[in-house]
């Protein structure tokens, strides 16, 4: 399964914001796929992708692949140097299955987006449901910098680029 010894593969080109692939909706993997070795694969090289342009976080269209994958990581990552360290997470098909009324603003950037970052509100808390790289279905509760950048993922997946929330 997916470790930081499958990051060292060959990586993947990144879509800039102008790409219609990141205009579209991603689309769900089917369980029994997951396990199989296109996607685990896959998962590897988005990961040594996500490593390689010190991303905190990464979705499938992102690299061309409109499948429903995220992961994030954070580990004194030079990109965001204030924010709290994020173990190495990876999600498929994640579904958001609740969020905070509390919201926090923080000044995100994006590896497709070259040159802007905003400060974009969102809500500090939120629960979420996806398969694992094992195939096994997990829900999780995340706040701080893990649940700022899993719903910024989560919005590439559904067409949306955090430049959309910015005057
Ligand atoms: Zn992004």
């Amino acid at each position: 399964m997916i470790d930081a010894e499958c990051s060292s593969g060959s990586t993947l080109p990144i879509a800039p914001d102008s790409e219609p692939i990141l205009r579209t909706i991603a689309q769900p993997l089917a369980p029994a796929q997951i396990i199989q070795p296109e996607v685990q694969h896959f998962l590897a090289a988005m990961l040594a992708t996500m490593r390689h342009h010190l991303g905190v976080g990464l979705a499938a269209p992102q690299v061309y692949q409109p499948w429903r994958i995220v992961m994030l990581e954070c580990d004194r990552n030079p990109r965001y140097p204030e924010a709290e360290p994020v173990p190495l997470q990876i999600w498929l098909n994640p579904e958001l299955l609740a969020i905070s009324a509390e919201r926090s603003g923080f000044v995100e950037g994006c590896l497709s987006v070259t040159g802007r970052r905003g400060e974009i509100w969102r809500p500090t808390q939120v629960a979420i449901g996806g398969y694992q790289p094992t195939g096994e279905y997990h829900t999780a509760e995340l706040s701080g910098f893990a649940a700022r950048i899993i719903q910024h993922e989560l919005d590439h997946l559904n067409g949306i680029v955090f430049t959309d929330y910015l005057p």
